[in-house]
């Protein structure tokens, strides 16, 4: 008998990383949703309404089609869900509290500060959790007009995200700016993992807005809660 896994997911790839705690991970190009849902059976796809604003909702606050850009979940049962080609996804997550989830950045969302309101949302747990970007456009890849260097120079990390390229545009460095927030405020480095992957010059593996235009391929960035000493095996 055909694994229905393996033959929906025939052709496609993805990141996984699971132990007894959790499971989180990506996509690549193509991946298709059904084949999401079968990876985890029973289990209900958490997705959002992404608007690139700063909204982060917890796993309570959810209902379909809800407008919201990064979802924290605090119960194990469901899947968190965040779909990106060229933003960055972040993952976070805290063993001892049993928390975690994924937020969609892009140059907009880090404008607004919604690198922050994870931060604020994350209280005094904050040192208990850790981070994880996922595959983004880099900086190399990346270039933006004059007015982003200016809608950002009273960030405090702005400096150093942009680099003046010829043609008086600049090089966004996005990870960068999210890795100098989170610093910032307060995450020690050390708690800041970086997949350093780039969507736009990945050979076509992951989807990109930037290189491909409007396809609509995104990559799923997905998280999941175990519950103690059980659901190993979803
Ligand atoms: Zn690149």
């Amino acid at each position: 008998m055909t694994d229905p896994v393996a033959a929906a997911c025939a052709g496609h790839g993805l990141a996984i990383h699971e132990d007894g705690r959790l499971a989180f991970g990506f996509t690549d190009a193509g991946f298709p949703a059904a084949a999401l849902k079968l990876l985890f059976p029973g289990r209900p796809l958490l997705f959002l309404k992404q608007v690139h604003a700063d909204l982060i909702i917890s796993d309570s606050e959810w209902h379909a089609g809800v407008e919201a850009d990064g979802l924290l979940l605090e119960s194990p049962g469901v899947v968190a869900v965040v779909q990106t080609a060229d933003c960055l996804p972040l993952f976070f997550f805290s063993a001892r509290r049993r928390r975690g989830g994924v937020v969609h950045i892009g140059w907009r969302g880090l404008l607004q500060g919604i690198e922050a309101r994870l931060v604020e949302r994350l209280g005094d747990e904050l040192a208990d959790f850790s981070f994880y970007m996922g595959p983004a456009i880099e900086s190399a890849c990346y270039e933006v007009g004059e007015e982003l260097p200016e809608l950002f120079a009273k960030r405090p990390y702005a400096k150093g995200i942009f680099k003046l390229i010829p043609g008086g545009r600049y090089a966004m460095d996005l990870r960068a700016g999210v890795r100098r927030s989170l610093t910032g405020l307060g995450v020690a480095p050390s708690r800041i993992r970086d997949s350093g992957l780039c969507t736009y010059c990945s050979g076509g593996r992951f989807p990109s807005y930037r290189r491909d235009g409007k396809t609509g391929r995104r990559i799923f960035n997905f998280l999941q809660l175990k519950q103690q000493g059980s659901d190993a095996g979803a």
